[in-house]
């Protein structure tokens, strides 16, 4: 896993990649690749992302994983 230094919390942390799922591609994506429009709370606390797709251009909501 990628290193960087978090100069806020003063040490090294390891980068998550969050992965998110178009639904209109059938793929999962780096969330960082995405355009970030909002995040919510799904019914079991999970965190919803509404992002537009990189590949497809389209708006789509998924759970975040990682
Ligand atoms: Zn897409």
């Amino acid at each position: 896993m990628e290193r960087y230094y978090n100069i806020k919390m003063k040490k090294y942390q390891y980068k998550r990649e969050i992965q998110v799922y178009c639904s209109h591609c059938k793929m999962w994506i780096n969330e960082d690749t995405t355009k970030f429009v909002n995040i919510e709370e799904g019914m079991q606390g999970e965190d919803k992302l509404t992002f537009i797709c990189p590949d497809c251009g389209q708006t789509s909501t998924s759970r975040r994983y990682g």
